[in-house]
């Protein structure tokens, strides 16, 4: 196997640890002198120390190219749908969530995991179910279901738990136990 000298950590390693950049116009390629990780960890660093900077510079590129933004974002949410899931998510733990304690603790990679576990890309309308309606968001107890069947089970569980004698009505099925 090609290995390669980090310049960095100085290490011996698979020419694959190290990125590869290709200049197209001079028609070459040649391989970092940094490694994947010692470049990851440069990246970070200097994301740490440069926080601010960083923030207010991407703030004002977005300002100042509204419509370049506009189109990537659609394309972003168009290539990973289970974004959307996440934010709204976010506003419900936000709003009506916030006096029941119902956290987020699902990552958009984690959403992407159940979007593909239970096929949410051959759904019509995916919608998130937590399977315990007083839990939080969390990897075990969600899962992606049909719109309407989700409707239908949430109407069910309604019925059967009638707002006068059990608690509070809280949306989406929920009810807080007085
Ligand atoms: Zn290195
Ligand atoms: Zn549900």
């Amino acid at each position: 196997m090609k290995t390669k000298i980090c310049s960095k950590c100085l290490g011996d390693l698979p020419i694959t640890d190290f990125r590869k950049r290709l200049n197209k116009k001079k028609d070459y390629s040649y391989f970092r002198s940094w490694c994947r990780f010692c470049e990851r960890v440069a990246a970070l660093e200097y994301y740490r120390l440069n926080r601010e900077h960083i923030k207010r510079y991407a703030a004002e590129y977005r300002r100042l190219n509204k419509e370049k933004t506009y189109i990537r974002k659609r394309l972003y949410l168009k290539n990973n749908p289970w974004a959307k899931t996440s934010h709204s998510i976010w506003v419900r733990v936000k709003k009506q969530y916030k006096k029941l304690g119902i956290k987020n603790y699902l990552t958009t990679q984690a959403l992407r995991f159940l979007w593909f576990r239970d096929k949410a890309f051959s759904m019509k309308k995916p919608s998130i179910h937590r399977i315990d309606s007083l839990g939080n968001y969390t990897l075990k107890n969600c899962k992606y279901m049909e719109s309407r069947e989700h409707t239908i089970l949430h109407n069910h569980r309604r019925q059967m738990q009638p707002r006068t004698t059990a608690g509070v009505f809280a949306g989406a099925g929920v009810y807080e136990q007085r």
